[in-house]
Formats: structure tokens, sequence, C-alpha cells
């Protein structure tokens, strides 16, 4: 088994540590503010103390500053892998690499597209950048924390694909939380709603694939769904949230979107023509 330090105790540095511990791992636990403890783990007094305790090191806190912050506590990091799962931006990922580098560490960036709860549970992804040899090396121990994939050796891979899922779902949860919102505030039933709209929207995830084929062949013709239908379709959706005293805030970029789409003379296009609209 091999030795891992973690440092950051939050809500999922906690599940990641403990995770190691439960696979049998030796692990070494550091937080800044002392009297976060994991059952099982050794708590280091000082980074440099956690970092020289194992050659695997997952930095884990609340953003990519706080890393670089921990890194000045580090000293030398010859020797060591330091993964990073700081949620963060591609560039914030190659940064913190490039530090890393001068440090004399290898660097291995990740994004971790589950919560505390998932981790080392079924459906828990984690995606890794950097350092494809380092991650080789140590991808058997971080498979305790979750399916492990590798997007490739630019360290801001990882934090595009975690980015771009999570984009994926924000963009969704607007969409429900509007959709149950009107359901509420007419006063009909929430919970049997439900089913309805997650097989709504499981049907219309179908269509995913032809979206992706569009996009790389540029050719956006549809018998599906004109652009032109939309615009037009667009008021009702605003009007009836406002008839019943909602905001159409999750709305008004969608139709904003698809009245420039219209305005550039794409109106017989697919929907998908809106990823063209999304580029500055
Ligand atoms: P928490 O807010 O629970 O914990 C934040 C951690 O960061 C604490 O350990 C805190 O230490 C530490 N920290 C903050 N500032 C510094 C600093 N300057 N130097 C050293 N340590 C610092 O966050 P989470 O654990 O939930 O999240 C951690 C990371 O994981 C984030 O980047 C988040 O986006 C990502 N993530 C979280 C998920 C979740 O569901 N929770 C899901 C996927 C990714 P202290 O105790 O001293 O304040």
């Amino acid at each position: 088994m091999t030795s891992v330090t973690v440092i950051g105790l939050g809500l999922m540095g906690k599940a990641l540590a403990g995770a190691f511990v439960r696979a049998g791992h030796r692990t070494t636990v550091w937080n800044r503010t002392a009297g976060r403890n994991v059952d099982g783990a050794e708590h280091a007094t000082d980074v440099a103390a956690a970092v020289a305790a194992a050659p695997l090191v997952v930095v884990c806190v609340v953003n990519n500053d706080a890393v670089l912050q921990v890194l000045e506590e580090a000293g030398s990091l010859a020797g060591r892998v330091l993964v990073n799962l700081t949620n963060g931006t591609p560039a914030q990922a190659r940064e913190v690499a490039a530090r890393v580098a001068e440090l004399g560490g290898r660097y291995v960036d990740g994004g971790i597209m589950a919560v505390p709860q998932m981790i080392a549970g079924p459906g828990a992804l984690v995606l890794y950048s950097g350092s494809a040899e380092a991650f080789h090396e140590h991808a058997a121990t971080l498979e305790a924390l979750a399916q492990a994939r590798f997007m490739g050796t630019d360290p801001g891979l990882a934090a595009l694909y975690d980015l771009a899922l999570l984009s994926g779902m924000y963009g969704m949860f607007g969409g429900v939380f509007h959709a149950f919102a009107m359901v509420r505030a007419a006063g009909e039933d929430v919970r049997g709603f439900a089913p309805m709209l997650g097989a709504w929207l499981s049907a219309m995830m179908e269509g995913m694939p032809e979206q992706a084929e569009q996009i790389v062949s540029g050719d956006y013709a549809t018998d599906v769904s004109a652009l032109a239908m939309n615009q037009l379709a667009m008021p009702n959706f605003v009007e009836a949230a406002k008839e019943l005293g909602l905001r159409p805030d999750v709305l008004l970029p969608i139709q904003r979107l698809i009245d420039r789409a219209v305005e550039a003379g794409h109106g017989a296009d697919s929907l998908t023509r809106l990823v063209e609209m999304i580029k500055e």
C-alpha cells in the first residue's frame, strides 16, 4: 500500500482522506485550521511535514490562490507528485503546474465529478491531466477515490472538462428550477411533476450525439425544430412566468441567443446553432 498525504480537510478533503484510509493507505493529513480530524490518519503539524510524509500529495482546498499559498509553505517538492483536486480554471491549473515544477515536483491536476458522499462509491469520477508518467504511477492509489480518467498532458484539460460538465449541469439546473417554480406557483403537485420532468430531460438528452455531429460539421439544417419557430414561442414562456409571479431570468439569456441567431439569418436552423452564437 502506498503512502499518501491529503492537504485540506474541508467537506471534500475529509472525504478523500477517509477513502484513502479505508483503502488501507498510510494517510497523512494537514489542514490550515487545527481541529479537523480524520480517523486512522496521521496529522502533520505543518505543510512541509505533510509533504515529506508521502510521495503522493493530494491538495483539495477552497481555490487555487489557497493552493499557491500552501505551496509557499511546502518547501521542496523533489520526488513528490502533487495532485491538485481544487476547482479552478485551465489557466490556473497551468500556473500551479509551473509553480510545482519550479519546486521540483511533478504535477497532475484533477476535477472531481462527485460530491463528498459519492467518493469511493459507484458513479464517482475524477478527471486528471498533466504528467502522464506521474498519473500512471499513482493511478491505482487514486482509484480509491473514484474512477480515474486521464484527459491528456496539458495540465489545463481536467479543469476544461470539469468546468464544461458543470456548465452543462448549472444550465440544466436553471431550467429545472424554473420548471419546478412554475408548477409550484400554480399550486400543482411538485412531487408528481419531478418524474415527468426527469423523463422529458432524458428524452431530450438522446439528441446529444446528433448535436455533436452538427457542431463538428457546421451543418445546422433541421427537420425537427427551427429557430424561427422557437423565437415565436419564447415570449409565451416569459409571459407565463410573469403571470405566475416568477422572474423569467433563467429564460432570458436563451431568448437573447435565439433572437441573435434569427437576426443573423439562421431562422431555419436547429437550436444547436446557438453554440455558434455563444462564441465571443
Ligand atoms: P470547504 O469550504 O468545505 O473547505 C475548504 C478547505 O480549504 C478547508 O480545508 C480550508 O481550511 C481550506 N483553505 C481555505 N483557504 C485556505 C488557505 N489560504 N490555505 C490553506 N487552506 C485553505 O470546501 P470543499 O472541501 O467542499 O471543497 C474543496 C475543493 O473541492 C473546492 O475547490 C471545491 O470546488 C472542490 N469540490 C468540492 C465538491 C463538493 O461537493 N464539496 C465537489 C467537487 C469539487 P480551513 O479549515 O483552515 O478553513
